[in-house]
C-alpha cells in the first residue's frame, strides 16, 4: 500500500482537502460545506484496517518504519514541560502545548521513526454535545475557580487524537493446580465441663490438570503522556471492532494527533504481561473444587499481531496557580473525567457565609 495515494479525496466541488466532521459523522469541506459521506466502497478498494505482525516489526530497525503518511503537510512540535509531542497535518500549529498549557513548545524532528497508525476510531461526539456535557459537569462542581468555565467553554477546548496499540494473539496453554474440596466433620469438646459439638471444615486436595485456549482480540496500550493517566481510566472503553476507519488523513486534517512515545516494543512487553495475568485468572477459573493451591500455567502464544490505532477525545487543559489540570471526555461516548483546583476564594465566601448565618441564628434563639 502506497502511503502517498491513500486518503486523496477531494472535495467533488471545488477539490479542497477534507476534513472529518463530528457533528455531521461525515467528511465535509471547509471550504465550500460540501459533505461527502465516507463511503463503505472506499474500504472495499483496499483500505480495509489490517493486523501487522508483530514479531517481525520487532525485529525491523526502527529507521524502517514508515512515518505518518499520506500526502499533505505535517509538523511536529514538542513540548518542554510534559514532553508531549503534537502532530499537526495540514494544519495551523499551536503556539501552546495542548496538554499542559505551557508556552515553551518547539520544532520535533520525526526523523521518519514513527510507525502509521493502521485505523483510527473518528469523533463522535462533537464539540457542541462536548461542551453540554462540561456546561453540567462544571455546575456540579462546588466551589470550582470561574477560569476553569472559562477555560471549558472557549477555544481552549480540543480534539485530540490519542495514540493506542492493540495487540491481538492466539494462547494455548496446560496448567496443574491443587483443587480443594471443602468437607465438614462434627466434633465434639467440653467448655464449662459441659458436653457439646460443632461442625469443622476441613479441605481435601486433590490432584487437577487442563488446558486453555483464548483467542486475545484487540488488547489496547496507550501510548499517551500528554493526557494524564488516572483521567484516561475514568473516561472508559473506546470500541476497537466496529467503528474503526482505515486511516486517512481526511480524519485527522484539522485535529491534534499525539505521538505515541511509549514505543511498539515498550508497548508490546506491557500487552504480554497483561495477556499473562489475563491467561493465568482464566485458568484459575478452570480448576474445580472449592479452593486451589500451586496453580501452574504453561502457555504458548502464537499469531501475535498489533495495530497502532488513534482514538479521539475532547482536552481542556488549563493552569491554576502553577499546576496544570486536564478535563478529559473521551471523544466516541462522552464519558468525562476531570480535576479541578478549589476556588479559596469562593470557600472563603462560602464560610463567612455560614458563619454569618450562624451568629444571626444564634443571635435570635439566644433572646
Ligand atoms: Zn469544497
Ligand atoms: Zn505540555
Amino acid at each position: 500500500m502506497d502511503n502517498a495515494t491513500v486518503g486523496k479525496h477531494p472535495c467533488p466541488e471545488c477539490g479542497g482537502d477534507l476534513q472529518w466532521n463530528a457533528a455531521k459523522q461525515s467528511l465535509a469541506c471547509p471550504y465550500c460545506g460540501t459533505i461527502v459521506p465516507w463511503s463503505p466502497a472506499q474500504e472495499a478498494l483496499g483500505e480495509q484496517v489490517v493486523e501487522l505482525d508483530l514479531v517481525s516489526a520487532l525485529a525491523q530497525h526502527p529507521s524502517d518504519q514508515r512515518g505518518y503518511g499520506g500526502g499533505g503537510e505535517r509538523r511536529e512540535v514538542q513540548c518542554q514541560s510534559c514532553k508531549a509531542i503534537s502532530v499537526f497535518v495540514d494544519g495551523k500549529v499551536a503556539q501552546r502545548c495542548e496538554f499542559c498549557g505551557s508556552p515553551a513548545v518547539i520544532d520535533h524532528e520525526s526523523l521518519g521513526d514513527a510507525i502509521t497508525p493502521q485505523s483510527l476510531l473518528p469523533f463522535k461526539i462533537s464539540d457542541g454535545q462536548v461542551r453540554d456535557i462540561i456546561r453540567k459537569w462544571y455546575g456540579t462542581r462546588w466551589f470550582a475557580p470561574n477560569r476553569l468555565k472559562h477555560a471549558a467553554l472557549t477555544d481552549t477546548l480540543k480534539g485530540v487524537y490519542l495514540p493506542y496499540w492493540t495487540f491481538d494473539a492466539h494462547v494455548s496453554a496446560d496448567w496443574t493446580a491443587e483443587a480443594g474440596h471443602y468437607y465438614y466433620e462434627t466434633e465434639s469438646y467440653t467448655e464449662n465441663g459441659q458436653h457439646k459439638t460443632r461442625q469443622v471444615r476441613h479441605t481435601r486436595w486433590e490432584p487437577a490438570a487442563g488446558s486453555l485456549r483464548h483467542f486475545f482480540d484487540d488488547d489496547l496500550v496507550p501510548g499517551t503522556v500528554g493526557v494524564h493517566a488516572n483521567l484516561l481510566e475514568q473516561i472508559g472503553q473506546f470500541p476497537t471492532t466496529s467503528d474503526l476507519k482505515p486511516y486517512s488523513p481526511e480524519f485527522v486534517r484539522g485535529w491534534i494527533v499525539e505521538r505515541y512515545q511509549v514505543d511498539l516494543r515498550a508497548a508490546s512487553v506491557l500487552s504480554e504481561s497483561s495477556m499473562q495475568e489475563q491467561t493465568r485468572s482464566l485458568c484459575s477459573a478452570q480448576v474445580p473444587g472449592d479452593t486451589q493451591r500451586n496453580l501452574e500455567v504453561d502457555a504458548t502464544y502464537r499469531g501475535r499481531t498489533f495495530k497502532h490505532i488513534l482514538v479521539p477525545v475532547w482536552l481542556v487543559s488549563y493552569t491554576y496557580g502553577s499546576r496544570s489540570f486536564q478535563v478529559l471526555a473521551n471523544g466516541y461516548t462522552g464519558q468525562l473525567a476531570g480535576e479541578r483546583p478549589y476556588s479559596w476564594v469562593k470557600i472563603f465566601f462560602a464560610v463567612a457565609a455560614a458563619l454569618i448565618a450562624a451568629v444571626v441564628v444564634f443571635g435570635v434563639l439566644g433572646r
